[in-house]
């Protein structure tokens, strides 16, 4: 089967304060470094990554809410950010999206649907999405329209508990909604590598639920902290730390990974 022209990507795990958000913004800004036009999804109604981009959510008349539950044309919702990637916004009002949904016909389907028009030979390369801190409406809405998974991980003692359950959505969505998902791995962060025991444990958890691992692993730093507050990427305040580096690796992996599925005349664009 031909691989897609663009690759949309799920960051999903139930889990709050893994880091999702997070990687999605970084990645996002490092795929954009190399030349990709990148569009993010914040599917989260805490809108999160909205902020962390500069975009106060509360100055938003439109977001992702109206495109998944009025149709509206997310061209007419997109806003350019300073770290070079798209982003689709949310707002509050997303909170009310899993109950809007979920009496509606084809939920599953409506992002992928809303999408559509934005993937493709003339669309985005990537699409990454921020996907909630559950596993409701959104979520599985998010690993319906996704080419694959990338799950995020911190490394710690019970960090497998919730493992198993999202892989059994995974398997769900598999097989009702998006026959094509594949779960590209879990991504390491907050990864404290003074310790063996992180190792350990992300050793443990690949081989238990037999899953890839997203290189490299993601370092705990301070500096992520105040990424945030300054409305860009960690990319764009702390160039060079070891945190900015790692998600740099991790997204030149990710293209690595998908150009090795795509046929030559299909290749990515990078800048020279
Ligand atoms: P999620 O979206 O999974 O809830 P976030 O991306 O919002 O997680 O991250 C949770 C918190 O952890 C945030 O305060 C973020 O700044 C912090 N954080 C994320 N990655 C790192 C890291 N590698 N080192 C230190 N702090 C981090
Ligand atoms: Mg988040």
């Amino acid at each position: 089967m031909m691989a897609p022209m663009t690759i949309t990507l799920a960051v999903a795990n139930q889990k709050g304060g893994v880091a999702k958000t997070t990687s999605v913004a970084s990645i996002g800004a490092a795929l954009a470094e190399l030349g990709q036009r990148v569009l993010l999804v914040d599917l989260d109604p805490q809108a999160c990554l909205t902020f962390s981009l500069g975009v106060d959510p509360e100055d938003l008349d439109l977001s992702v809410h109206q495109v998944l539950t009025k149709g509206l044309d997310p061209t007419e919702v997109v806003l350019e950010t300073e770290d070079g990637v798209d982003l689709l916004p949310a707002t509050i009002d997303l909170a009310r999206a899993e109950a809007d949904l979920l009496t509606r016909t084809g939920r599953e389907h409506v992002l992928k649907a809303s999408l559509a028009d934005l993937v493709g030979a003339d669309g985005y390369d990537w699409i990454l999405l921020d996907c909630p801190p559950s596993l409701g409406v959104l979520t599985v809405a998010a690993l319906t329209a996704a080419d694959g998974v990338l799950v995020p991980l911190q490394c710690e003692t019970l960090s497998h508990r919730g493992v198993g359950q999202l892989l059994d959505t995974v398997h769900d969505v598999r097989r009702f909604t998006n026959k094509g998902l594949e779960v590209w791995g879990v991504l390491p962060t907050l990864y404290d590598g003074r310790t063996t025991h992180a190792r350990t444990v992300l050793d443990t958890i690949s081989q238990t639920y037999d899953l890839a691992v997203i290189e490299p692993p993601i370092p705990k730093t301070i500096k992520f902290a105040e990424a945030p507050a300054a409305g860009r990427s960690i990319l764009a305040t702390s160039r060079t730390s070891k945190g900015a580096q790692a998600y740099r690796e991790v997204a030149a992996n990710l293209i690595a990974r998908a150009e090795a599925g795509r046929p030559k005349s299909r290749r990515l664009r990078t800048r020279p």
